[in-house]
């Protein structure tokens, strides 16, 4: 084995921690990109980067969320992801976790204040359940209708769903940090069978609907 690799392969240059981004031949982790990326641009580094965010579920439930920053320079995103540890029994049905972000010149807004709109963003994400679902009752037959772990799901009046290649690189869509084949998805929203559908396209960074 080559010990170059072994040591430097996928470790960032300037600290040795596992590298994130490649500039050129030079791997980095985040922390070391966007420290070199704000001295550059002449932007202040936050003081902390390693937030996390508590936000409720319709349920009550509290749901961590990890903030990490990424520098563009004067412009950084800011994105909040879920935390779902591997031994959750979720993700044996694909759950996945959710994510939201969002841009920020840093000239302009705050580190606190990036942290609020995030926060804001996260709450309203967390707070709507795009879908429900009922316990399946032994001997019940369902033709219509997303089943999942011995529940059956249904979309709610509004929702989210992300568009997102699954590993496999098939095409899905991700509701409440779930993840639908187009198949499924169709089960999903058949509930609503005969009405419309409207829907209109955002990127994570983007302002949420006011209904959500
Ligand atoms: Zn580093």
């Amino acid at each position: 084995m080559d010990s170059t690799t072994t040591r430097y392969g996928n470790r960032c240059v300037v600290c040795g921690k596992p590298s994130r981004v490649n500039v050129g031949s030079s791997a980095y982790c985040l922390d070391c990109y966007n420290r070199i990326t704000d001295y550059l641009a002449e932007v202040e580094t936050p003081t902390n980067d390693n937030y996390s965010i508590l936000a409720l579920d319709p349920e009550g439930h509290s749901v961590e969320f990890a903030v990490e920053r990424f520098s563009l320079g004067t412009n950084a995103i800011w994105t909040a992801v879920e935390q779902v540890p591997d031994d959750d029994p979720r993700r044996e049905w694909g759950y996945e976790g959710r994510s939201v972000s969002v841009g920020v010149n840093a000239r302009l807004m705050s580190q606190e204040e990036a942290l609020d709109a995030l926060m804001v963003k996260v709450q309203r994400l967390v707070g709507h359940a795009s879908m429900h679902g009922t316990r399946i009752t032994f001997g019940e037959v369902w033709s219509t209708s997303a089943r999942r772990e011995g529940q059956v799901l249904y979309a709610n009046e509004t929702g989210v769903a992300r568009v997102e290649s699954d590993v496999n690189g098939r095409k899905s869509f991700v509701v409440d940090g779930q993840r639908f084949s187009p198949e499924q998805f169709a089960d999903l929203v058949s509930c609503f069978e005969g009405f419309d559908l409207y829907w209109q396209v955002r990127d994570a960074s983007d302002e949420p609907p006011e209904w959500l």
